[in-house]
C-alpha cells in the first residue's frame, strides 16, 4: 500500500525521559510505515532547551502559528533537582507555559474511554472534556497576613489620578487578605476557544461560576460568555445541533455526577485545576488523558496530559523492562494528524487517525495492555505487555 502523503507539515515537539523513548517507538512502528511523515522538528528535550537558552521552545510555538497544528511530547519542567541533574544554565520555565503564553490558548483535557477500564462514576459513558481558563484569579493573587486591628481596602487609581475604593474588611484582630484579578481580554479569548472547540468536536458546552455570590467578579465571566455566545455563536450552535449551558458551579458539579458525559465543561482557573484531577482519576488513569491547547485563532497543539514518567525512565536506563502506557501520546499524534487532514482536506489522513485510535482501543479491549491498566481493568486475565510489545501489538492491528 502506498504511504499517505502530507501536504503541509505539523510541528513536532520532542521531549524528555520515558515519553521521548515512547515517541520514537510510536513514530517507527505506528506512523512511518503508513505515512510519509511531514513534520518540522523541534527538540524540546531539556538538554537542547538549555543549549539554545530555551529559544527552541519559542521557535516551536511560533512555528505552530505558521502551520496551525503541533504535537508535543511531555517535557521536564526544571526544578532544583533538575538544575543539578542536567547542569542547567538557568531554571528554564515550563515549556507548556511558554507555548501557552505565545499561542494564548485554552487547554482541553479529555479521557480516552475504553471498555474494561470503567469510570468510578458508573453512569459516565462518554468522555467529559475539561477546559481550564489558565490566566489570573488566585494564581496571580497578592496576599497579606494582617497582624492585627486595622482596615483593608481595595483602591483603584485611574489614569487621571482619580481614585475609587471599597472596604474589604475592618479587622479587629489578626487575619488574612487576598487580592486577585482577571482581564476581559483573557476571558474573551477563553470563551471563544471554548465555543470554537465545542463546534469543532460537536459537543455541548457547559460553563459555571459562582455569580450569585460574586456579583461583579464571577458575574463578569458569565456576562462575557453570554454576550460572545449571542453575538458570534448562537446560530452556529443551532446549525451544529449543540447547546451552550450556563449554571452555578455547585449545580454544575451535581449535574456532572449524574450525567452520562459527552460534553465540554469550561471552568475558571481554580475550578479547572481541581476538577480536571478529579475527572482524570475518576475515569481511571492519568495515562489515558489527552490534552489539546486551542487558541482563539484556531491553532492546535496536541499532547498527553501526563508527564515524562521519570521513574520508568530510570528503570529503562538501568536496562530493566518497563511497561509504560503510550495511549495518550498515540492519541496526541492521531489528534494532530486528524486536524492536519481536516485543514488540508485530506480524507486519507483523517481516516488514518481514526484507524490508529481504533487499533489502540481494540488492543486494550482484547485484553492486551500495559501494567497500569492491567491493575485496574475489569477484563479477566489481561495480558501485560511491556512498552514496546504494546506498541507492536497495535502496529499488528493497524497493518
Ligand atoms: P508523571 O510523569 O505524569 O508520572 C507520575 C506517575 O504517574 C508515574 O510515576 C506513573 O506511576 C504514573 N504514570 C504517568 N504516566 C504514565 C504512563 N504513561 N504510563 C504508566 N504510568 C504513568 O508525573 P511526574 O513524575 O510528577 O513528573 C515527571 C516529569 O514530567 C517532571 O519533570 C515534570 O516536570 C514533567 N511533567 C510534564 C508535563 C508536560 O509536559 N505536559 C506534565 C506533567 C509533568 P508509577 O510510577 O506508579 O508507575
Ligand atoms: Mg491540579
Amino acid at each position: 500500500m502506498a504511504k499517505i502523503k502530507m501536504a503541509t507539515p505539523i510541528v513536532e515537539m520532542d521531549g524528555d525521559e520515558m515519553t521521548r523513548i515512547l515517541w520514537q517507538m510510536i513514530k517507527e512502528n505506528l506512523l512511518e510505515p503508513f505515512i510519509e511523515l511531514n513534520t518540522e522538528y523541534y527538540d524540546l528535550g531539556l538538554e537542547h532547551r538549555n543549549e539554545t537558552d530555551d529559544q527552541v521552545t519559542v521557535d516551536s510555538a511560533n512555528a505552530t502559528k505558521k502551520y496551525k497544528v503541533a504535537v508535543k511530547c511531555a517535557t521536564i519542567t526544571p526544578n532544583a533537582a533538575r538544575m543539578e541533574e542536567y547542569d542547567l544554565k538557568e531554571m528554564w520555565k515550563s515549556p507548556n507555559g511558554t507555548i501557552r503564553a505565545i499561542l494564548d490558548g485554552t487547554v482541553f483535557r479529555a479521557p480516552i474511554v475504553v471498555k474494561g477500564i470503567e469510570p468510578c462514576v458508573k453512569n459516565w459513558k462518554k468522555p467529559i472534556t475539561i477546559a481550564r481558563h489558565a490566566y489570573g484569579d488566585v494564581y496571580k493573587g497578592t496576599e497579606m497576613k494582617i497582624p492585627g486591628e486595622g482596615k483593608v481596602e481595595l483602591v483603584y487609581t485611574a489614569k487621571d489620578g482619580s481614585k475609587s475604593r471599597e472596604l474589604v474588611h475592618d479587622f479587629t484582630g489578626a487575619g488574612i487578605v487576598q487580592g486577585m484579578h482577571n482581564v476581559n481580554e483573557s476571558i474573551e479569548s477563553f470563551a471563544r476557544s471554548c465555543f470554537n472547540y465545542a463546534l469543532d468536536i460537536g459537543q455541548d458546552l457547559w460553563f459555571a461560576t459562582k455569580d450569585t455570590i460574586s456579583k461583579k467578579y464571577d458575574h463578569t465571566f458569565k456576562d462575557i460568555f453570554q454576550e460572545i455566545f449571542e453575538e458570534e455563536y448562537e446560530n452556529k450552535f443551532k446549525e451544529a445541533g449543540i447547546t451552550y449551558f450556563y449554571t452555578l458551579i455547585d449545580d454544575a458539579v451535581a449535574r456532572v455526577m449524574k450525567s452520562e458525559g459527552g460534553y465540554i465543561w469550561a471552568c475558571k482557573n481554580y475550578d479547572g485545576d481541581v476538577m480536571s484531577d478529579m475527572i482524570s482519576s475518576a475515569f481511571g488513569s492519568l495515562a489515558m488523558m489527552t490534552s489539546v491547547l486551542v487558541s482563539p485563532e484556531g491553532y492546535y497543539e496536541y499532547e498527553a496530559a501526563h508527564g515524562t514518567v521519570q521513574r520508568h525512565y530510570y528503570k529503562h536506563l538501568k536496562g530493566e523492562e518497563t511497561s509504560t502506557n503510550s495511549v495518550a501520546t498515540i492519541f496526541a499524534w492521531s489528534g494532530a494528524l486528524r486536524k492536519r487532514g481536516e485543514l488540508d482536506g485530506s480524507r486519507e489522513l483523517m481516516e488514518f487517525a481514526d484507524r490508529l485510535e481504533k487499533a489502540t482501543i481494540d488492543t486494550i479491549e482484547e485484553g492486551k495492555m500495559t501494567k497500569d491498566l492491567a491493575l485496574i481493568t475489569t477484563v479477566e486475565k489481561p495480558v501485560v505487555l511491556n512498552s514496546e510489545e504494546f506498541i507492536k501489538a497495535i502496529a499488528e492491528k493497524l497493518a
